[in-house]
């Protein structure tokens, strides 16, 4: 069980903050609108997410989980066909925008069910059940929008920032001195980037870890850098009207990175797309790499949760909004 009420919580108008707030459409983070989509985003876009998909990073071909033989056993067979039709091909819209397959989410929903299995074994199958049982949903071993819009409200719980809306209202921002710059070595392409304290100071220990425990991780030195921290409500208000992509209060009101907790940081890019596009291909390769493996299996020892929807978007738990 989770914190916060763990599982069973889900009282309905949490549900409707989590999938208004939280829709692609709102763009960064869920809760503000960033530009138009560039053109090879909304040429994806029209074409129904059919884009061709990106080659795997290196992660990737040496096979995304380790199999294990106690992960081939078990009742669930027709539910690890299932998960394994699905895996690519079940047409849905977990944030709003229609999707094909739960691939991109598939290191997050293994951990979230505390399994290691793959993804079409029955031993998965088995695990997602057990965590359906605990979350009062029917024990089906299948992953499908329900299963899902429960996995996200318990991910977006661990958000300092969902929470802070929950319970009043969008954070205000930290006074400068808060604040504090990172080295020109942490930031991607040498923008100026600023974060509360701690958050810089458990994110310096994380990216520590991270390049010792992983050495693919250290090979580029990009990995991990920040390239977007601290953004005013004046800075992201401007950007709104600037790129006139922005409908006023829902989506201006309360970017996650007013608060300076939180920071998108290089996971890689698969060839053709920026280190933030939302287009679904490069979702996917992003889920890929080592990088984002390391960070979901670890950024939880430093205090640092995902939103889901964006593999580059983290934010740092240590300090209320
Ligand atoms: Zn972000």
């Amino acid at each position: 069980m989770k914190a916060f009420g763990g599982g069973r919580f889900r009282a309905a108008a949490l549900t409707a903050l989590m999938l208004a707030a939280c829709s692609p459409r709102d763009g960064d983070d869920g809760f503000i609108l960033r530009a138009p989509p560039k053109a090879k985003d909304r040429a994806e876009s029209q074409a129904g997410g059919q884009s061709p998909a990106a080659p795997l990073p290196p992660a990737e071909q040496a096979g995304p989980m380790l199999s294990d033989q106690a992960c081939d056993q078990g009742p669930l067979t027709n539910a690890a066909r299932t998960n394994a039709v699905h895996y690519r091909s079940l047409a849905w819209s977990p944030f709003g925008r229609s999707e094909m397959g739960w691939e991109t989410y598939q290191r997050l929903i293994a951990r979230e069910i505390g399994s290691a299995c793959p993804p079409d074994s029955p031993g998965f199958a088995a695990a997602l059940a057990r965590w359906q049982a605990n979350n009062g949903l029917p024990q089906t071993g299948v992953v499908d929008q329900a299963v899902f819009v429960q996995m996200k409200n318990n991910w977006q719980m661990k958000r300092p920032v969902v929470r802070s809306m929950r319970l009043g209202g969008c954070p205000a921002p930290p006074s400068p001195d808060q604040l504090a710059t990172a080295r020109p070595d942490e930031s991607y392409g040498g923008k100026t980037i600023q974060l509360r304290r701690g958050a810089l100071a458990a994110y310096r220990r994380m990216v520590q870890a991270a390049k010792a425990e992983q050495p693919q991780i250290a090979r580029d030195a990009r990995n991990l850098t920040i390239f977007s921290g601290y953004r005013s409500p004046e800075y992201d208000a401007a950007r709104c009207h600037r790129d006139q992509n922005c409908d006023g209060l829902v989506r201006a009101r309360c970017s996650p990175h007013r608060t300076g907790l939180a920071m998108d940081l290089y996971v890689g890019q698969a060839p053709g797309y920026g280190p933030d596009s939302s287009a679904d291909p490069n979702r996917l390769y992003m889920t890929k790499t080592a990088t984002y493996a390391w960070l979901t299996a670890n950024a939880h020892r430093f205090g640092f949760v995902n939103y889901p929807f964006e593999p580059w978007h983290w934010e740092w738990t240590g300090e209320a909004p």
